[in-house]
């Protein structure tokens, strides 16, 4: 789960570390009333959308005038935010933060993720912060130092203090940066986060260390244990598909293909894909129906692959083991007749009732319908048909 950037604000302050003072809007008509109230004479006028790159999209602009807030905010509300990190259709910007300005001497990257090859948190900090970051971790990996802590003893001090002094940081603002090092990672570990990155982490003129923008993702199966952290999920910024997927207890996750998949198993599904690029096809979304698929799960499931316009032809590779073949044949009957197959629809059934499910699909006669004798030759027949 992703939150926005003034929401990880309010959670870095919770756990005292130094930010700006802001205000967040979701109307441009706020935003003069939102610049008096930060009383700064300068301010950054900041797109609120869960997507990286807004600095480089033009997202991200200091002004310093209640008259060029007011046009940003206008500019921002009214176009989609086009970044790297976004597709050629881009985001579209519901809420803006403003915050008030600082004077940058240098700029820090601080961040943790969890390192799956050790399998324990890792922060890394670097000293060329800012929106080159990738380009430094592409370009020049040296350039960030890591620690390793156990998710139970946290990022130890003297960890925080190396990796200050690696990044060149001394005196008072050695010591601001490891505090701040050290809250991240027990926030990280706290809230059961997949990424607490703070970029840049700023220096000012007079030797202040403060975050001015952060990005936190948390781990799903954790949000549970964490409401407050749940009740900051917006649905808007969702995709629709994957959302009502959600609500049906289907994994789906939408792809740039034409290929419809409906699979049972997250294993399956990946080799379903695999096999479906082997063969030339791309496929249109990621869809693990589960092992427990109700008929109307398997309905929905349809619904929401036919919803995607793009989709010419749908793979159907199910492996009866929880699952049994018979409740998926009786869910395509039933989509075949509620949803109606607007493209064909190629199946390949395997395992517990595959009898039973083959004579229900061939008494029922659905024209769209194809069976395949096993998975490469359900491959090969989907992909002749885009
Ligand atoms: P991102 O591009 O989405 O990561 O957005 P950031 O909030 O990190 O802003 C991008 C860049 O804008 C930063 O790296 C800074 O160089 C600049 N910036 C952001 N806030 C301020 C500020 O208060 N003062 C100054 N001088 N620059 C800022
Ligand atoms: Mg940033």
């Amino acid at each position: 789960m992703k939150i926005y950037e003034y929401q990880a604000r309010a959670l870095m302050q919770e756990a005292g570390i130094p930010v700006p003072p802001s205000e967040v809007i979701e109307r441009a008509d706020q935003a003069a009333a939102a610049f008096a109230k930060i009383a700064a004479p300068r301010v950054v006028v900041k797109a609120q959308v869960h997507a990286g790159g807004r600095g480089k999209a033009g997202y991200v602009v200091l002004v310093d005038s209640a008259a060029a807030v007011s046009e940003n905010v206008a500019r921002m509300f009214a176009k989609p935010m086009v970044s790297k990190q976004t597709g050629s259709q881009g985001v579209k910007v519901r809420k803006i933060l403003l915050a008030k300005a600082l004077d940058i001497a240098k700029e820090y990257y601080l961040g943790v993720v969890l390192d799956r090859a050790k399998r324990v948190p890792v922060m890394m900090a670097s000293a060329e912060g800012g929106v080159e970051i990738e380009e430094v971790a592409a370009r020049n990996p040296d350039a960030i130092k890591k620690a390793w802590f156990h998710p139970h003893l946290g990022l130890r001090p003297f960890q925080a203090a190396a990796l200050a002094a690696a990044i060149g940081l001394k005196g008072p603002q050695a010591k601001a940066a490891t505090d701040i090092m050290l809250k991240l990672a027990k926030l990280f570990v706290e809230k059961d986060c997949s990424l607490a990155e703070i970029n840049p982490l700023v220096q000012t003129p007079t030797g202040e260390i403060l975050a001015i923008d952060a990005k936190f993702n948390f781990d799903d199966n954790g949000t549970f244990r964490h409401p407050e952290i749940e009740s900051l999920f917006d649905p808007a910024e969702e995709n629709p598909a994957e959302m009502r997927a959600r609500e049906a207890d289907l994994t789906y996750i939408a792809l740039d293909g034409n290929i419809g998949c409906l699979v049972n198993g997250a294993g399956l599904a990946m080799s379903t894909m695999d096999i479906i690029k082997l063969h030339g096809g791309d496929p249109a979304n990621f869809l693990d129906v589960g092992g427990s698929v109700s008929p109307a799960g398997a309905v929905e499931a349809f619904r929401i692959i036919l919803a995607d316009a793009k989709v010419k032809a749908v793979l159907v590779n199910i492996f009866g083991g929880i699952a049994k073949c018979d409740v998926i044949a009786d869910a395509l009957i039933k989509a075949a007749r509620d949803v109606g197959f607007r493209v064909p629809v190629v199946v390949r059934l395997e395992g517990t009732n595959v009898e039973i499910a083959r004579k229900m699909l061939k008494e029922a006669a659905i024209p769209q319908l194809r069976s395949a004798s096993d998975l490469t030759d359900a491959a090969k027949q989907v992909c002749a048909c885009v």
